[in-house]
């Protein structure tokens, strides 16, 4: 990974982001200002945001929070953007439902609460619209004209969408051969779109490339150059479900994996609220689901192992579909920490938890969703996941832009427009 040396318009140092004050190493704690820079120059580590919270006291800031706006950006005093960033045109993305879930728990065996939180409700669809939303601040910012993307295939949606909304160019890449409701999605605001013939995991390497090059000059990756800001917008995930459960930490939480960011901002997130006194210091486990077709980080976290060994993806659960997933590593020692699991489903499972989900609770996930909910009930069965606790499934995207993975369900009978066509049906 080369060290990013993009020039921005503005100078790191005094760039407003609100509560962030620097770019600090996870692995060696060494310090940055705020630029678009993602590895550390001293040991190559993966860069994420440094706060200053400590002016804050705990029951003015849930006043704050609980008086913000339906989105995301209630939780502006927590995130790397401006204070007046609701302002802004953007797609204010968050909120989402937190469904009670008691029918699949009932089918699953729970019996502490069971709760979905339905991030399929998101402007484009999909989780991304918050990380994104993140990484279109710093963006502005740092003066960046372009926004783009390495993707599989969501992300790309999200961007292309925030980049029109923003009125900035974009420009994304992806897999050449992903669902066509993605690709739609993507294409659809008007950005340029390529597909690149080859996995995620060619793409990202060749958007690495780009940032180097000329060619990428003035442009902001949002999962690459601008991963750092991107990463924090999952931290609002955590937020919205402890609020939505009246300032409670859930006992357990299932989330996908695809580079393993999202699940560990949800820790990220739950240990500042727990920091900030918003609530209550107690344990919580977090459980990364994968599909089967590409599980390098299950691979690792039952082998007892600390490397995440890549892999080649076959799997219809395109979007979690990363072979070498960046935050792999740090995925297994939060799983480990919290005494959670990592663990992976057949695509056949997925598409069996699709429909349960659907038939139980009137929600339609994508794969990623049937990746979660099939992993759920395998946690179960194999003990790792306590049915007696309070525990949250995350739905990251939605169905309809997967129909291929569920097709040949449809019609349950034709009949001509006679009663009798109908009772001979056997409907009645
Ligand atoms: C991107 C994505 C994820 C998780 O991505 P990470 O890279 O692990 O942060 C989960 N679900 C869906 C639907 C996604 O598109």
């Amino acid at each position: 990974m080369a060290v990013q040396t993009v020039a921005s318009s503005t100078p790191g140092s005094t760039v407003d982001l609100g509560p962030a004050t620097a770019l600090s190493c996870r692995e060696c704690g060494h310090r940055v200002p705020l630029g678009p820079v993602f590895a550390c120059e001293e040991c190559f580590g993966p860069l994420e945001i440094a706060y200053d919270f400590s002016a804050y006291d705990t029951e003015t800031l849930r006043k704050r929070i609980e008086a913000g706006p339906a989105n995301i950006w209630r939780y502006a005093p927590l995130l790397p953007v401006p204070a007046d960033v609701a302002d802004k045109p953007n797609l204010n993305p968050g909120w989402t439902k937190l469904v009670k879930a008691d029918h699949l728990a009932a089918e699953l065996g729970v019996t502490g609460g069971l709760y979905v939180k339905d991030d399929s409700g998101n402007p484009t669809h999909s989780f991304k619209d918050r990380v994104v939303a993140q990484a279109l601040e710093a963006a502005r910012a740092f003066g960046f004209t372009t926004l783009s993307c390495s993707s599989t295939g969501n992300l790309a949606g999200a961007v292309g969408a925030a980049a029109a909304r923003a009125g900035l160019r974009s420009c994304v890449f992806i897999p050449h051969d992903l669902e066509q409701g993605k690709v739609v999605m993507a294409a659809i605001y008007g950005g340029d779109l390529v597909g690149i013939e080859g996995t995620y995991d060619d793409v990202n390497r060749f958007c690495s490339e780009l940032i180097g090059d000329p060619a990428g000059e003035g442009w902001g990756f949002v999962n690459v150059n601008l991963r750092p800001y991107y990463a924090e917008g999952s931290k609002t995930l955590a937020y919205e479900i402890c609020e939505q459960l009246g300032w409670r930490l859930p006992d357990q939480i299932v989330v996908p994996i695809a580079s393993g960011s999202q699940l560990t901002k949800v820790d990220k997130g739950l240990r500042e609220l727990i920091e900030l006194g918003l609530v209550e210091d107690k344990p919580y486990k977090i459980f990364g689901a994968q599909a089967e077709g590409c599980s390098p980080v299950s691979t690792a976290f039952k082998a007892g192992h600390d490397v995440v060994r890549p892999q080649k993806p076959n799997t219809i659960a395109k979007s979690l579909a990363i072979g070498n997933p960046a935050d792999g590593p740090y995925v297994l020692d939060i799983a480990r920490r919290t005494g959670g699991a990592v663990e992976d489903v057949t695509d056949e499972q997925v598409v069996d938890a699709i429909k349960l989900l659907a038939r139980t609770e009137g929600i339609f996930a994508e794969t990623a969703g049937g990746v979660t909910v099939g992993v759920t009930r395998k946690l179960i069965e194999n003990g790792l996941l306590d049915p007696t606790k309070t525990t949250v499934v995350l739905n990251t995207g939605d169905g309809l832009k997967t129909l291929d993975a569920v097709a040949g369900t449809g019609l349950t009978a034709t009949i001509r427009p006679t009663l009798d066509s109908f009772r001979e049906a056997g409907l009645a």
